[in-house]
């Protein structure tokens, strides 16, 4: 459907701040009202493909590397020996994509909502789900993340929550309830890493988890990356864990362990970058350490 060039979408996560931003489309591949909620991808002159959920942007040909590099790689290197990695949402496959580069994985379960999000993304991410859907380590469970980690009898090494933000489906994926059902589910030692919104626009979201992840786990963080298309300078992942150690490994010990990785291709993540995400910048430390379990 050629659309005029001059119609722009919408950002409209941060409207409430006062804040908006549109993107001029060059064309709409494809536009619907899911059974959850609205999808639009469409064709953008500088970020390429762009997918939006909600009025929110959740992926871009032009910068999504930096968010699926840094919500796999510095979880699964930072554990040293997963096996089973668990992706709650990842819709578009990206996610698993980076997951199955590490050949040292033996199972990677995606639990989607909508298999209309990955439907769509068979015909318009090929780059994410060729690699992923034949994969025979790749599992793909079209179910509500929270009903699944209720009651799954499976144990993971990794979780990585790869939600939309927390407002319709993936509200619930920012709850108490979710984040306990995780822990259950979840081998010792296991590390869940988590989508948390971008610090400067969205502070009592990522303290809100923070706090969360401190009443059920010994170590409850978070690490920061810089993602254009999700605007505001920070992005922050959370970071929930029983052994605090593994946030402090060393450069050292990370570039051994890519190297038994088989040092595949990567153009954000690096041995120096994902030690480097730990250090927070002060407004967010300040931020973080407050924190505190109510
Ligand atoms: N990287 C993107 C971001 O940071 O905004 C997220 C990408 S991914 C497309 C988000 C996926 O989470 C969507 O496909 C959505 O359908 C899925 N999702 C939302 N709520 C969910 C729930 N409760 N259970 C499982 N998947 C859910």
């Amino acid at each position: 459907m050629r659309m005029g060039l001059n119609r722009r979408i919408p950002e409209t996560l941060f409207d409430g701040h006062g804040f908006g931003m549109a993107y001029e489309v060059d064309r709409v591949l494809y536009e619907m009202q899911t059974e959850h909620q609205h999808l639009v991808l469409f064709e953008h002159k500088f970020f390429g493909k762009m997918l939006m959920l909600d009025g929110a942007t959740q992926v871009t040909s032009k910068d999504e590397f930096i968010y699926h590099e840094m919500m796999t790689h510095v979880p699964i290197l930072a554990h040293g020996h997963a096996r089973e990695v668990l992706i709650v949402g990842g819709g578009d496959c990206g996610i698993a994509e980076e997951v199955l580069k590490h050949k040292s994985i033996r199972r990677v379960t995606q639990v989607e909502i909508d298999a209309s999000v990955v439907e769509f993304s068979k015909e318009h991410f090929p780059e994410f789900t060729k690699p992923v859907l034949g994969n025979k380590r790749f599992d793909l469970v079209i179910d509500d993340g929270m009903k699944f980690v209720a009651k799954t009898e499976r144990r993971f090494d990794i979780v990585i929550v790869d939600s939309t933000d927390p407002q319709g489906p993936g509200k619930v994926l920012f709850s108490h309830k979710f984040y306990a059902a995780c822990r259950r589910c979840m081998t010792n030692g296991a590390i869940m890493v988590t989508q948390n919104g971008v610090p400067i626009f969205q502070p009592a979201e990522l303290t809100a988890s923070i706090a969360k992840f401190r009443k059920l786990f010994a170590d409850g963080s978070c690490y920061l990356a810089a993602i254009p298309t999700y605007v505001g300078g920070h992005m922050a992942m959370g970071w929930a864990t029983d052994n605090a150690k593994l946030r402090q490994a060393p450069v050292k010990t990370i570039a051994e362990r890519y190297k038994k990785a088989g040092r595949f291709a990567t153009k954000y993540w690096t041995p120096e970058v994902h030690v480097a995400a730990f250090a927070l910048p002060r407004f967010i430390a300040e931020k973080v350490g407050k924190a505190r379990k109510r």
